[in-house]
């Protein structure tokens, strides 16, 4: 249980009687149920050429050196399609057009435990899109210090499980050469 106090009162928060993580805790005061659930992150794959685009975290940032997909998170009151193209601009400096849906994951799920990635305490999915580059300038920006295409026996060390998972499948679904 990440928080021992009640927003609302103050009082204290218990979890329900199994102890069970998987279900909110409980205000011991005012009755309060604590939910929790796991933030909504969005990522945008650009192919041209088999290749896609990524992008190498900048210092001082965490995962620092290590490459990833252009990504980011949902915030609150945001439409999720419009996350994922103003991620994908100020990371990348690009304009795209969301295409379509590719795939969704977890980094909480089964899959990944074990890969240093299964991160109960900090649950996210994360949506990825295709995108279309429709305007802008290739320039990393915010967390990113460098991006560039990159085929797949090309590819960088990537900061996330998650993302290596779905550069496989991109490759084995013959987006990715
Ligand atoms: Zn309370």
């Amino acid at each position: 249980m990440r928080y021992p106090f009640c927003p609302k009162c103050g009082g204290r928060l218990r979890l329900n009687e199994n102890n069970e993580t998987s279900k909110p805790p409980i205000c011991t005061s005012c009755g309060f149920i604590f939910y929790k659930n796991p933030t909504a992150g969005v990522a945008v794959l650009v192919l041209r050429d088999g290749k896609v685009l990524l992008g190498k975290r900048r210092r001082g940032y965490s995962y620092e050196g290590l490459w990833c997909v252009p990504c980011g998170h949902v915030e609150w009151e945001e439409d999720v399609n419009d996350a994922a193209t103003r991620e994908f601009k100020e990371e990348t400096g690009l304009t795209v057009d969301i295409t379509s849906v590719y795939t969704v994951t977890s980094n909480y799920g089964e899959r990944f435990i074990g890969t240093g990635f299964h991160k109960p305490a900090a649950q996210s999915v994360l949506i990825w899109y295709f995108g279309k580059i429709i305007g802008g300038q290739l320039a990393a920006g915010d967390d990113l210090e460098e991006v560039k295409f990159f085929s797949y026996s090309e590819l960088p060390v990537l900061a996330f499980p998650t993302h290596e998972f779905v550069l496989n499948k991109l490759r084995d679904d013959h987006f990715l050469e």
